[in-house]
């Protein structure tokens, strides 16, 4: 008996430091890798807070979670290094009435880190299994405010536009038009434009009383986008 309770206690006091330890990590990932580098907006910070990256990557990178970097999610595509993430969310000024549309699902944890900010998020995946999986993953994290979709991201969400802001997360070689088109007047979008694996430069695009506004923001390496040869 006494062994059992022992044993209950160990059990007990494992799945309360794994859960410690996991909001530990987060906390220094958030200070050393994201105020660190300048990183302010608070609303994105809190996100980068509260969003459990380990429940995004494959389980046998669980103790690489919180590295300061990205990491293989299979089918040679990956989840960006939270640094990146936070940038891209704080970039596009992120307010709560927003309804974002993000290119390439992958993990879903860029999705989810908009999706605790802004009022909805529309996310596309290219590829079937990492869109099932997400889709999944989201739906236990219970995520309500995120609609996933398996198609070709270059053609955007046509039904549900205008989109305050637009995340592009796969480098394309220019910017697809239909994405333009569906961001709405005022809106921001930010996307890597390269060659792919290369280096590829950040844009910031900003769209005002039609007219089309491009800055570069620093040197990325992100995986391609891709294109559905059937469409
Ligand atoms: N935002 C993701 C990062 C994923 S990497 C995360 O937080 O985990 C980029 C993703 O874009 C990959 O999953 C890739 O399959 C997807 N992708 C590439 N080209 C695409 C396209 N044309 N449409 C939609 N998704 C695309």
């Amino acid at each position: 008996m006494n062994r059992l309770i022992i044993i209950l206690f160990l059990i007990f006091a494992f799945g309360f430091q794994e859960k410690t330890d996991y909001k530990a990590a987060r906390e220094k990932m958030v200070n050393n890798q994201i105020k660190a580098r300048g990183i302010q907006n608070r609303l994105t910070l809190a996100a980068m807070q509260t969003v459990p990256r380990h429940k995004f990557v494959p389980e046998k990178l669980l103790s690489s979670a919180y590295f300061d970097s990205p990491l293989p999610i299979g089918y040679g595509q990956t989840i960006s290094q939270p640094y990146i993430v936070a940038f891209m969310t704080e970039t596009i000024k992120p307010k709560k009435d927003f309804k974002v549309l993000e290119i390439g699902t992958g993990s879903g944890y860029q999705a989810a880190i908009l999706a605790n900010i802004v009022d909805s998020v529309f996310t596309i995946e290219i590829v079937e299994a990492l869109y099932d999986q997400a889709k999944i993953r989201l739906n236990e994290l219970n995520y309500h405010n995120i609609f996933v979709k398996n198609a070709d991201g270059y053609y955007g969400w046509e039904e549900k536009d205008p989109f305050d802001a637009i995340v592009v997360t796969a480098a394309a070689e220019f910017v697809p038009p239909p994405l333009i088109a569906q961001l709405k007047d005022g809106g921001k979008m930010i996307i890597p434009v390269g060659t792919p694996f290369i280096t590829q430069q950040l844009l910031l695009i900003e769209k005002k009383e039609q007219k089309i506004k491009t800055k570069n923001l620093m040197f990325v390496r992100f995986v391609p986008f891709t294109r559905n040869k059937d469409q």
